[in-house]
């Protein structure tokens, strides 16, 4: 049986911000139309450096949040890799240093996009979102599709992020450096040196996954 691989999906993790009052930060204060000076400014009143202290509190919240909306109030259920996926991602997980058997998948999950945290975010790149991890749970807006290569590739990416997550040793450190990279990068999702990594790590996934018996990649 052939199993066809047409596109990379996006597998995000979620960046979100930012409930001011909470954090004594408005971002909504940068001019945003100059890199430059909205990243200047930002350091020079303190702003972009509290992003860590942010994230940090920030992201345990947020990890708590998507939970309750998907399991307690959703009535979702987490599933663990089915055997298929379980099959595909394993040698990569081992690499990675991740036990299969931890990770935990959310299908037909609520994101927190239009989360009311997200009101004072200025920057509008939540409706690409695919997926959003937190800690060794994966979100996935999606259905679970049995044999779907784009869906293992998806995981991928999101299993790396459980990587980072491990190896930063908290929800609350990986908010930390997340946020960190997203602002330093000035609000780019993927010049976040933690999404580059996840995308370096997805795209040899896939690489790997089309040289593999069986598979054809478009
Ligand atoms: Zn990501």
């Amino acid at each position: 049986m052939k199993h066809i691989l047409r596109a990379i999906p996006f597998g995000f993790m979620l960046i979100y911000l930012l409930s001011g009052s909470a954090a004594g930060l408005d971002w909504r204060d940068l001019d945003l139309s100059d890199e430059n000076s909205a990243l200047r400014k930002g350091m020079e009143t303190g702003k972009i450096m509290d992003a860590g202290e942010w994230g940090a509190k920030t992201f345990p919240l947020l990890a708590k949040e998507i939970w309750q909306n998907n399991i307690h109030q959703g009535k979702k259920q987490p599933y663990p890799l089915s055997p298929y996926q379980k099959k595909w991602l394993t040698p990569w997980l081992e690499k990675w240093g991740i036990d299969p058997l931890v990770i935990q998948i959310v299908y037909e999950a609520d994101l927190l996009n239009n989360h009311k945290i997200l009101d004072r975010w200025p920057i509008a790149i939540m409706d690409e979102l695919a997926g959003q991890t937190f800690g060794n749970t994966i979100y996935l807006r999606q259905p679970h599709k049995d044999k779907d290569g784009n869906l293992l590739v998806l995981l991928s990416h999101e299993a790396y992020h459980i990587k980072q997550y491990q190896e930063l040793g908290s929800i609350a450190e990986f908010g930390r450096k997340y946020t960190q990279g997203y602002v330093g990068s000035f609000f780019s999702y993927e010049n976040n040196p933690m999404e580059i990594e996840a995308y370096n790590a997805q795209d040899q996934f896939k690489q790997w996954l089309c040289s593999q018996e069986g598979w054809s990649c478009e």
